[in-house]
């Protein structure tokens, strides 16, 4: 039977243990053991491809784990839904305004306060292993191995603390053993913090190897609003993120030869020959052997795709199936490394002391809207997955409705390692809602702001707004054009009821609202 740390502590007692029990500090003449940090974070992945938030697509046995052994957070939302916003936001507790980094033309100032940086100097061991997209070295880590920009789903290059090295396998593996890796050479005296931070899922949805064969014979069903035709959201009608644009080469996997012409417009037509271009480099990266595996697969959907020639509705189906099917594939090489990391923790007797997270940068669409990618600030990309478990103070199965965000997150990780949260940090400690806590003055409205636009790829138009648990507001500002939702009317935002008069006062209060939380976050610039 293993004896828990929890267990241990209470059979030996703290006084006469307090230099063998790692992590323990002391608080006047009480101690109290530290927790240890592990924050696993993938990179699109969406709720609807999670089976603990109702996912009819895909089990995912180990992250329903975290959540049936901790709490589930139904909704939990980003305040930009793009990776390196997202990214900055989770190191400062502070919107992109603030914090530097408001979409991918910028670099992450790595001077400023991170909350890996305040529990370094508070004796935590920091360590990163992932995708980082930041552009500047991390800052704060004792340890620190990152993939190089976006990283590659095959044979990555990673940067170990400012060396670059190659190496051969697939990327959701590797992340995971040099995580465990970096984790059994610590120090046990003293709690650390692991952020294993995943590429996959990103685009282009590369599957690992024994994985290929999966969902073969699955046909999924289109989502609602799969044939949305936009109408009353002119920002919407004008994305280019429909996965009618994606492309046959780069994320199809279609080899030239299966395929006439190049059908996909992610960004803009002419980027097609470079999109072929990157797609062989891509391909081309994978070893012999892989090939041949890879080729055992994919050899055979090229034929079919050829045999078939499809186009119009047909296409854009066969489109869908293929994409879902590969992007799930990719979660399954997800879901098993999470379950490797509790193993590990069960394995080192680490798993009472230590809170788990698991989220994703951001959510994503799977069909919904017609539409594959993120940045919208509507409900699938707007929303992330985030379980969380710590069994000394988080009861299981818990499910909370309280609206949280990933501007949450170092506030919360610092108050848990008994760290002051800095006045600047725009984030709230989560601990009292993962306490099962009702928190009587938690936010009861969220905000978000979008800035990339029309001169980045998928021509969406910056937007900044508002979502209650009911409401949702936004405005694109460069046009100034505006939506409304009613989110238990219209939980799909189909019909923007901005003009509708039935909303008047409504969207009078909602306006004040949006102008306060700018006013509060201090974002007051138009852009
Ligand atoms: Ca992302």
């Amino acid at each position: 039977m293993k004896t828990t740390r929890r267990d241990f502590i209470k059979t030996v007692g703290l006084g006469t243990t307090a230099l063998a029990v790692p992590g323990l500090m002391t608080f006047g003449c009480l101690k109290k053991t530290r927790p240890n940090i592990i924050f696993i974070m993938s990179d699109d992945h969406a709720e609807q491809a999670i089976s603990c938030y109702g996912s009819k697509l895909i089990k995912t046995p180990a992250i329903d784990r975290i959540a049936s052994e901790g709490i589930r957070f139904e909704n939990s939302f980003v305040t930009n839904s793009i990776c390196g916003p997202s990214r900055a936001t989770l190191l400062t507790g502070k919107y992109g305004h603030l914090n530097g980094f408001r979409d991918h033309r910028d670099t992450f100032d790595g001077s400023q306060v991170t909350f890996p940086k305040l529990l370094q100097g508070a004796g935590y061991q920091t360590a990163i292993v992932g995708k980082w997209h930041l552009k500047s070295d991390p800052t704060g880590f004792d340890s620190w191995n990152i993939l190089k920009g976006q990283g590659q789903y095959y044979n990555p290059t990673f940067i170990e603390e400012g060396n670059e090295h190659q190496y051969v396998g697939y990327t959701t593996d590797l992340i995971t053993d040099k995580a465990i890796q970096v984790m059994d050479n610590m120090d046990r005296t003293k709690p650390f913090c692991m952020l294993i931070h995943h590429k996959a899922p990103h685009r282009n949805w590369m599957p690992n190897l024994k994985h290929l064969d999966a969902f073969s014979d699955e046909e999924f069903p289109l989502p609602e609003t799969f044939y949305d035709d936009y109408s009353g959201r002119k920002a919407a009608s004008e994305a280019d993120m429909r996965i009618d644009d994606m492309y046959l080469s780069f994320d199809l996997k279609l080899q030239p030869g299966s395929y006439d012409h190049e059908t996909g417009t992610g960004g803009k037509a002419s980027y097609a020959k470079t999109v072929v271009k990157t797609w062989e480099n891509t391909y081309n990266r994978l070893t012999a052997e892989q090939k041949t595996a890879w080729d055992a697969h994919y050899d055979k959907l090229n034929q079919e795709f050829k045999a078939l020639d499809l186009t119009g509705d047909e296409l854009l189906r066969w489109k869908y199936q293929n994409y879902l099917k590969d992007y799930l594939k990719c979660i399954l090489s997800v879901d098993e490394n999470v379950g490797r990391v509790l193993d590990y923790l069960d394995d080192r007797g680490l798993t009472e002391n230590t809170i788990v997270v698991y989220t994703s940068d951001q959510g994503f669409y799977l069909g919904e809207h017609g539409w594959y990618d993120k940045r919208f600030m509507y409900e699938e990309s707007l929303g992330m997955p985030l379980v969380m478990r710590y069994p000394q103070e988080i009861q299981a199965t818990q499910v909370s409705q309280d609206l949280v965000m990933n501007l949450d997150f170092a506030s919360t990780f610092l108050d848990f390692a008994g760290v002051t949260i800095p006045e600047e940090m725009q984030g709230a400690s989560l601990r009292s809602i993962v306490k099962g806590q009702t928190v009587d003055d938690w936010r009861q409205v969220i905000y978000y702001h979008y800035y990339e636009n029309e001169r980045g790829w998928h021509n969406v138009r910056g937007h900044y707004g508002i979502r209650t648990k009911r409401y949702k507001l936004i405005h694109f500002f460069r046009d100034d054009e505006w939506e409304l939702f009613d989110l238990e009317q219209d939980p799909n935002e189909m019909n923007n009821v901005y003009t509708d008069s039935n909303y008047t006062q409504t969207l009078f209060g909602l306006k004040q609202k949006l102008q306060d939380l700018r006013e509060r976050y201090k974002d007051t610039n138009n852009e």
